[in-house]
């Protein structure tokens, strides 16, 4: 229970989710707010997230958050991947998703197409925590809209990481038939993709419809997984796996264990690795069947 009856000179940010719901954190300064090409985008310094990037009013990563969300995006599909190479990231300005896909050491080349060259420069300014790896040599920052992107590369992957904002704006065309058809195209033969894909609670016809798109696309295996996620709405958040052979449930834990002595993580390990797939909620399960 919040003790602090002093509201004098308070200042929050408020999330508007749907007209009767919302999420408010108390902040203690605005470190960076530009109206870019693409976005409105603000930087600001929270009481209990910490360093919080905010784009069109929506929440987009935390300080004190951002873990669960990195970590399930890049390590699921990472070790699922006998031997990820090349790793392909749309979106994830901030860097979180580029940050954890740099600590395998299989990985030796991380395309990072990003649409807005302000987020990646304000969140390596504001948030180094995230961001710390987008230097890295193994990385090559490309400023360019991931949709025409996928369309008119002849780059393949081992694995493609889709780490985009809702289905709105330049995001949209993100969660359209076409996309997914080209992220297939860009795989390998063994190649895995994750997209960060919603609150099942709010869009489930949003889930089933990506679950569609992929297996219209060609994808054998399509799991979407499910985890707390405090600062999104609902507070219970997806990613969706789709997968040309390797499945999930079959990665060797004992492999997962070994590799995870040189990969520092909080959140993922061995266990959440099959655990998070065996517990998707039997509403999403059969929502996936009929898709
Ligand atoms: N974790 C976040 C979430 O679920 O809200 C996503 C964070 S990340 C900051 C999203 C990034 O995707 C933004 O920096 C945005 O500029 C970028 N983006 C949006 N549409 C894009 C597109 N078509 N191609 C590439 N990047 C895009």
């Amino acid at each position: 229970m919040n003790q602090n009856n002093d509201f004098k000179c308070q200042i929050w940010f408020t999330e508007y989710h749907n007209n009767n719901v919302a999420l408010s954190v108390r902040i203690k300064d605005i470190l960076y707010r530009e109206k870019s090409e693409f976005q409105e985008i603000e930087i600001v310094d929270s009481y209990d997230f910490g360093k919080v990037l905010i784009l069109d009013n929506t929440f987009q990563t935390t300080e004190r958050d951002e873990f669960i969300y990195h970590e399930l995006i890049s390590h699921i599909p990472l070790f699922t991947h006998p031997n990820p190479k090349r790793v392909l990231v749309i979106g994830g300005g901030d860097g979180g998703t580029v940050r954890e896909v740099v600590k395998h050491d299989s990985v030796e080349v991380v395309d990072f197409v990003e649409l807005d060259k302000k987020v990646i420069e304000a969140c390596k300014k504001y948030m180094p925590k995230l961001s710390c790896e987008i230097e890295n040599e193994k990385v090559n920052v490309l400023i360019t809209d991931g949709i025409k992107y996928v369309a008119e590369t002849e780059n393949k992957y081992d694995v493609i990481i889709v780490d985009c904002p809702d289905p709105v704006g330049p995001a949209k065309g993100l969660f359209e038939k076409e996309f997914y058809k080209n992220i297939y195209k860009c795989l390998d033969d063994d190649g895995i993709m994750v997209q960060q894909s919603e609150s099942p609670l709010y869009n489930l016809d949003l889930i089933q419809n990506i679950c569609k798109y992929l297996k219209e696309a060609g994808f054998e295996i399509i799991k979407p997984y499910t985890y707390p996620m405090p600062t999104y709405p609902s507070g219970f958040w997806s990613f969706t796996l789709a997968s040309k052979k390797h499945d999930p449930l079959e990665t060797d834990e004992k492999k997962i264990k070994e590799k995870l002595k040189d990969i520092k993580t909080k959140y993922y390990d061995e266990e959440v690795h099959k655990g998070i797939f065996l517990a998707t909620p039997k509403f999403l399960k059969d929502a996936v069947k009929k898709a």
